[in-house]
């Protein structure tokens, strides 16, 4: 079975991880959220994109989720000791990628190459490619004004309310080579548990991935359990839009796009409304705390998602 999943940083990741220890790499491809991305001392970072070929190249910091391994911070405490911006944190490991990345990017090469040749150099298996080549920033819509993500995020640790998002230049942007036709491809599309509104959603918003997504068989994973996120501000998110954040809010979120949702046993009451909505309900656990609880998810994904599939084609037939 080929499968195309969608991804944004530390949740993605751990299911994309747990699809790559399921699936041989040639039948699996990663669409990864570049909203996220931003320009930082000089340099061009892309979070969500290095978290995840980080985690498949066995290279992330297991503690975070996020960043390297063996991390150490000579740079960023010797800027700091400067005076220089210090609250995104960059470790030396880290720094060499983002070096690299910038100075590739200056030459012309198109973001989609330069992830292609890191992931073939960090023995990477599966495709994984950014959502687009063109920028694409997540505006953070707040009562104080507009707030760059990152500012958001990570500045201000995601206190401000939010009213809404802004994907800036989404009408413009071009999907990145080879994503349409995975998506086209794909016999599965698996939405991973990451944020709906501020990973999946900068995705989806590429012209063209929407109608890609919807066209074929897909099944989402909820990144809400107990009515919380795992970690992160989708939760605040939904309850500052005026949403209960639930399993079921994530299931209507992706409603157009979905036939099939995966959730926690802890939301189980909740699986009639999600039938209600026309969607195929699947109840596991789902919280990812080791590498064996990656590939238990990935399995039980992927075998739900070969009867999404059986339906699907039975209806169409
Ligand atoms: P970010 O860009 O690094 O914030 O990462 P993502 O958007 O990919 O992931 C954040 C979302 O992943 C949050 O909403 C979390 O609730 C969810 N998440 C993180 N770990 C897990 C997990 O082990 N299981 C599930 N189901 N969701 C998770």
């Amino acid at each position: 079975m080929k499968v195309t999943a969608l991804a944004g940083g530390v949740g993605g990741a751990k299911l994309a991880h747990g699809l790559a220890q399921a699936l041989p790499p040639e039948n699996l491809t990663i669409i990864v959220n570049t909203g996220d991305d931003f320009e930082h001392l000089g340099l061009k970072i892309c979070p969500d994109l290095d978290t995840v070929c980080y985690t498949l190249a066995g290279l992330a910091n297991p503690a975070t989720g996020w960043g390297r391994a063996d991390e150490t911070w000579h740079a960023l405490e010797s800027l700091a000791a400067l005076g220089g911006p210090s609250w995104f944190r960059l470790g030396d490991r880290d720094l060499g990628t983002h070096l690299e990345r910038t100075r590739r990017l200056r030459a012309g090469q198109p973001l989609s190459q330069i992830t292609a040749d890191f992931c073939r150099a960090w023995g990477v298996g599966p495709t994984v490619l950014p959502m687009s080549d063109d920028p694409l920033p997540t505006i953070v819509l707040t009562p104080e004004g507009e707030l760059p993500f990152q500012e958001y995020f990570v500045r201000r640790k995601c206190e401000p309310q939010v009213t809404g998002f802004r994907f800036e230049g989404a009408e413009r942007a071009a999907p990145a080579p080879g994503v349409l036709e995975a998506l086209r491809d794909a016999d599965l599309i698996v939405i991973c548990p990451s944020n709906p509104w501020v990973s999946i959603d900068p995705v989806v918003s590429v012209p063209g991935v929407r109608e890609a997504v919807a066209a074929r068989p897909a099944v989402a994973v909820s990144s809400i359990i107990g009515g919380q996120a795992v970690k992160g501000p989708a939760a605040k998110m939904y309850a500052e839009l005026g949403i209960q954040p639930s399993a079921l809010a994530v299931a209507r979120h992706f409603d157009a796009l979905i036939d099939g949702f995966v959730f926690d046993k802890v939301d189980s009451l909740q699986t009639a409304e999600i039938r209600a909505l026309g969607i195929e309900p699947f109840v596991t656990a789902t919280i990812m705390r080791t590498l064996a609880d990656r590939k238990q998810l990935a399995e039980e994904v992927l075998k739900f998602g070969e009867e999404i599939v059986k339906r699907k084609s039975e209806k169409q037939r």
